[in-house]
């Protein structure tokens, strides 16, 4: 479009130009007059038909998410509005709107996907030319002008009428069509149901937190081009030095956020993204609404992009757009608006750190973007926090305080729900919490299933919020504590000192209890902030946890130091991640000691005792010599990063994670594997994956022989509670008849047997 303004003699354009603007402010003062929402569109449909000598002028705006409706025009039969009406995709208004895309023809008939529309009389008009309105992303309509005349708009045309339907998108943002009719209810009035991901398991029912408040632009129309046009120079001037002061403080051991800094700069300082906003105020826009425009078209530019490196620097330039805005409006992130009651936190993405800050404050999370590993629904596990992740479009429709339930377990979420959900999800909290209560009752009692069997039940942890829990929920000890989280939440490494000083307090807190401390795991999908990015094909088998440990042993060095110096006098276990061959663990193992040594040497007071295991979480391990099951303490099954590798399924990948199923009977059969080859050896084995926590899983890996899982505090009354009912022995011949009989997963099989039991 810019290439064909360049061909348009500077005198036309200006005078087309000068034509937007009079229309633009002949807009505003139709707005400006008291009038009800049906008439005020039908006065902008005369108007806008009028300028742009058309004999046509429709608005369609958005019945419910999927729905057009006529709302008013100029040139089509009256008759037709509020009763004609199309789906998105329908016909040439639904493809405009669903594509956020301009159509512009000169002969509509013939257009594929044209639908006629009899109660509307169109067909003697031959022109179209369609435009969305839109909002950020937020799609609220389309605007359409048509003639009989066969002939294409120009370019210039298609700019001014884009130029309107964001003056419209605004005024809709600002109630000014609200009115009587069902059809002009305010905008974020209707419920909403967002279907996205579990993050989190647990319900919540509160109020909406936007992490990121909305920027409300309350006067799109510009007075007078030269003072928007300065106001944006200062604007964009006042960016470019908060950038470049960003830049000048930053910390530059932090790689990845400097590199974010740079692209800002770039942005902030590309001639063409200012010259586009500066066209756009030529138009008639104000500096704010041309800073929205170019915006909304980044968002829709986004939303066709799958390369994920250019969707990323598209939310650089998104990112920007947002501190521009609240530069020229004022607003600042923070507006001053109180924190509703039990809120929910509703963002586009957050990093663990701010969630952190929020802390236990929240009811839940719901993320536009976010994936299941991601640092932001670690923290959330770890905080036990119900989220919900890829809830597309959440953050453009919710409005700070909105009533928002959470369904964590299903990974749905309902904005503005009506009564009888609201109700019918009441009943699933209390519910849950009524399990709960039971559950609370078994707290001091073992987990014993009625064959006599006793299994240990541990918790995961990987934060010292995490602690309280060790009470609460009746587990044994920390079977797993992720110490990368206190990485993840810094924007540096963590010095020896204070991690020392946390790792005190956590043993202090666990109060004798067994606290398995887990080395560094990061790489594959944890990155830290202030680790230079590896550009890995395959991270998940790249190079992460113990390979990182071993081939810079710097920062892994540091982290035993700190772990010996914590447990001072008291019993210390550690555990390596990600083993994969025996020579691994010995290395590791005997870094421990020579630190152990050191530390002798140094006078300090050693741990009273030390064990030192491996995690078992690729299937080479199940192999390795005997000699590596003799020398471990003891050997936990990462069943996360195990399955992923057993079954070759991305543990992240939606679309093939859950197509294996956990009791399928060649995996089962390898965990009985390497139940034997423990026994053997007398290794004590645990499970700390996600699987653990779930109560059928739980029981068929107590049957198949492990006595020790870990897993979210959470499901520990849970599985308590149906360890209690069974007898594991019993559920083991259920197992084996299952496999004996060729069965591809064991699952119906228990579930049948499950359903025969007095739970
Ligand atoms: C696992 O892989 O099962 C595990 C417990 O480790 P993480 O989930 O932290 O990779
Ligand atoms: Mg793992």
């Amino acid at each position: 479009m810019e290439a064909a303004r360049e061909q348009i003699p500077a005198v036309i354009a200006d005078r087309e130009d000068r034509e937007s603007r009079k229309l633009l402010s002949r807009l505003r003062d139709t707005l400006a007059t008291p009038a009800k929402g049906q008439e005020r569109l039908d006065r902008i449909t005369h108007l806008i038909a009028d300028s742009m000598g058309t004999e046509v002028c429709s608005i369609y705006l958005f019945r419910d998410p999927t729905t057009l409706e006529l709302c008013a025009t100029e040139g089509l039969k009256s008759e037709a509005v509020h009763q004609t009406r199309m789906k998105l995709g329908e016909g040439l208004v639904g493809r405009v709107a669903k594509a956020s895309q301009p159509i512009n023809t000169g002969d509509a008939p013939s257009e594929k996907g044209f639908r006629y529309m009899p109660e509307t009389g169109e067909e003697i008009f031959s022109s179209f030319l369609g435009v969305p309105i839109q909002r950020l992303g937020e799609k609220l309509g389309v605007l359409v002008v048509q003639s009989k005349a066969k002939r294409q708009f120009s370019d210039d045309e298609v700019y001014a009428l884009e130029v309107v339907a964001m003056v419209l998108a605004e005024m809709t943002e600002l109630g000014a069509f609200t009115g009587d009719d069902e059809a002009f209810a305010a905008l974020h009035k209707h419920p909403v149901l967002f279907r996205g991901l579990m993050g989190q398991e647990g319900a919540a029912e509160g109020h909406v937190w936007l992490h990121e408040p909305r920027v409300v632009v309350a006067n799109p129309v510009g007075d007078d081009p030269d003072t928007e046009k300065a106001r944006l120079a200062a604007a964009v001037e006042e960016l470019r030095g908060s950038v470049d002061a960003m830049l000048a403080g930053g910390d530059f051991t932090d790689k990845a956020q400097q590199e974010v800094l740079e692209a800002y700069r770039m942005f902030a300082n590309s001639r063409g993204w200012q010259k586009r906003m500066e066209e756009d105020i030529d138009r008639g826009l104000s500096a704010e609404a041309a800073v929205e425009k170019e915006q909304s078209a980044t968002r829709a530019r986004m939303e066709q992009v799958p390369d994920p490196y250019l969707r990323e620097r598209l939310q650089d330039l998104d990112d920007l757009s947002n501190r521009l805005l609240r530069i020229l409006t004022g607003q600042g992130a923070d507006t001053g608006a109180e924190m509703p009651e039990n809120p929910v936190l509703v963002a586009r993405n957050i990093g663990p750190g701010d969630l952190l800050d929020y802390g236990r404050k929240l009811k839940g999370v719901v993320l536009e973007e976010g994936s299941v590993g991601s640092h932001a629904a670690v923290v959330a596990r770890a905080l036990a926090i119900p989220l919900v992740i890829q809830a597309s479009r959440i953050t453009t429709e919710a409005l700070n305080g909105d009533t928002i339930l959470v369904d964590g377990d299903q990974g749905v979420v309902h904005l503005r729900p009506d009564d009888t959900v609201s109700a019918a999800f009441r009943d699933k909290i209390a519910m849950a919490a009524a399990a709960q209560t039971r559950y609370a009752s078994l707290r001091e009692l073992p987990a014993v299933a009625t064959c006599g069997t006793r299994i240990g039940l541990h918790m995961n942890a990987g934060l010292m919020a995490d602690l309280p829990s060790l009470q609460g929920s009746g587990a044994e000890g920390v079977g797993l504590f992720r110490t990368e989280l206190q990485f993840l939440v810094r924007n540096r490494v963590p010095q020896r000192g204070e991690l020392a000083q946390l790792y005190a307090r956590v043993l202090q807190a666990a109060d004798g209890r067994r606290v398995v401390f887990r080395t560094l795991d990061i790489g594959s999908d944890k990155v830290l902030p202030y680790m230079k990015p590896q550009d890995e094909p395959n991270p998940a088998m790249g190079w992460r946890a113990i390979r990182v440990g071993l081939d810079k042993p710097g920062v892994m060095r540091m982290q035993l130091q700190a772990l010996l110096r914590a447990a001072a006098g008291r019993p210390l276990t550690v555990m390596f991640p990600f083993v994969a061959q025996a020579s691994e663990f010995f290395e590791a193992r005997a870094a421990l000691l020579a630190e152990v040594e050191r530390e002798r040497r140094l006078g300090h007071a050693l741990p009273f005792k030390l064990e030192i295991g491996a995690m078992l979480e690729t299937p080479s391990l199940a192999f390795a010599p005997r000699a590596f099951f003799e020398a471990a303490d003891f050997i936990s099954i990462g069943g996360n990063d195990l399955k992923q590798f057993f079954f070759a399924a991305d543990r992240e990948n939606e679309r093939v994670r859950r197509r294996y199923d956990t009791l399928d009977v060649s995996f089962l059969g390898f965990l009985g594997m390497i139940v034997e080859r423990c026994r053997e050896t007398h290794t004590p084995l645990s499970f700390c994956g996600e699987d653990a926590g779930r109560p059928v899983e739980a029981l068929c890996f107590a049957a198949m022989g492990l006595r020790t899982l870990s897993m979210r505090p959470a499901s520990i009354g849970p599985v308590k509670h149906l360890i209690r009912k069974v007898s594991l022995r019993e559920l083991r011949a259920v197992i084996d008849t299952a496999t004996a009989s060729g069965a591809q997963s064991v699952r119906p099989a228990v579930m049948d047997w499950l359903a025969r039991q007095p739970v």
